[in-house]
């Protein structure tokens, strides 16, 4: 019986939190397609971490080993996956829209003589074939996918899919595989750890723009975040002007995020910052300008100065949460 393969990305001996996201998406579609699934480890050391699969309805877990993945090379990541994809006959492949995807799974589609649908919001079996939604040309339509060749694989985008947790028992099985040597080889990983959350794993972000003047007014942000237990965010000329680091900056160009609540202050609402949050399943926006094209991308809307709007703002949700 071919499968529906769910890639598990872990960083740093740890899942992604779309990892589970995965797993629930690629269990859910095996069902509707009368598929089995099983979900892919790639990587040594990994035994503490397979047991999640089950936990989202996995029951079959296939663990690739070798000295050779000791170290990440997106060659011998791509060619693991494309080997256990035809071992195992394959008909999808998921994987959370990490990095790590986008730099892995287009050279595994590559050697699987397939295609790639990045970055989908939704999906639903249409027969043999999968149907993938995703946003197009910067968000401004979403287009329905569909691929020819088999297997069909997509990366699919934090947030946008719900993990549901369904544990099943599974059996773990090592698979061997024939890994190239690398064409690129990394010698070191410098992550920089800022100590604050993600914003693609986030369920609440707090984003800035230009309208904050200045690194040193981030101070109120940073207070309402604290509160919310959200993420900080910004647009990019904040992040180009080094207002805040890279890793906050959201957009066309940035990340791409699907909070439930993204709270967008002092940013105008440019097309290519929409393209990087239309899909948070809440909008607000505080902006003093009521012409602000944010607004018509909002389900909520402040207009004021941000200055005033943010400190009360903040005040009242701590008395609400009664930790005043
Ligand atoms: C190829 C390309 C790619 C791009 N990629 C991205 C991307 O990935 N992400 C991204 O964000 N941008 C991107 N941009 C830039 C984008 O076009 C906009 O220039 C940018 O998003 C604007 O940032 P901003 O909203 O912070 O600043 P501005 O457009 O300057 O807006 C500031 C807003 O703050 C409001 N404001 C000012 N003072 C206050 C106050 N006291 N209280 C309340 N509101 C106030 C103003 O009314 C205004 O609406 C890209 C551009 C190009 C050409």
């Amino acid at each position: 019986m071919s499968t529906v393969l769910a890639v598990a990305d872990i960083r740093n001996g740890e899942h992604r939190s779309v990892n589970f996201e995965v797993f629930s998406a690629a269990a859910k579609l095996a069902g509707e397609m009368g598929l089995s699934v099983t979900a892919v480890f790639i990587g040594n050391g990994l035994e503490s971490l397979t047991g999640a699969a089950g936990e989202y309805g996995i029951a079959n877990v296939v663990v690739v080993e070798d000295p050779a993945l000791d170290k990440f090379s997106a060659d011998t990541f791509a060619a693991a996956i494309a080997e256990v994809a035809k071992a195992k006959g394959a008909a999808v492949v998921l994987m959370g829209a990490t990095a790590t995807a986008r730099d892995v799974l287009p050279r595994a589609a590559m050697r699987l003589d397939t295609a790639l649908a990045q970055d989908t919001i939704a999906m639903r079996a249409d027969g043999a074939k999968v149907v993938f939604t995703r946003p197009m040309y910067a968000g401004k339509l979403l287009g329905e996918v569909s691929i020819k060749s088999m297997p069909a694989m997509a990366t699919i985008r934090s947030k946008a899919f719900k993990a549901e947790h369904s544990p099943v028992g599974a059996t773990v099985e090592k698979v061997a595989v024939s890994l190239p040597t690398p064409r690129v080889k990394i010698e070191e990983l410098a992550l920089e750890n800022t100590g604050t959350l993600d914003v693609t794993e986030a369920d609440i972000i707090v984003s800035g723009g230009r309208g904050l003047k200045g690194p040193e007014n981030w101070g109120i942000l940073e207070d309402l975040a604290k509160t919310l237990g959200a993420a900080t965010g910004c647009s990019r000329p904040v992040s180009d002007e080094g207002w805040r680091p890279h890793d906050e900056h959201i957009g066309q160009t940035g990340k791409v995020v699907s909070p439930t609540l993204y709270i967008a202050v002092g940013i105008s609402g440019a097309i290519q910052h929409i393209a990087g949050m239309s899909s948070s399943k809440f909008i607000v926006a505080v902006n003093k300008d009521e012409e602000a094209p944010i607004f018509k991308a909002s389900d909520y809307g402040i207009v004021g100065d941000l200055f005033e709007v943010i400190p009360a703002l903040n005040e009242e949700i701590k008395k609400i949460k009664g930790n005043d």
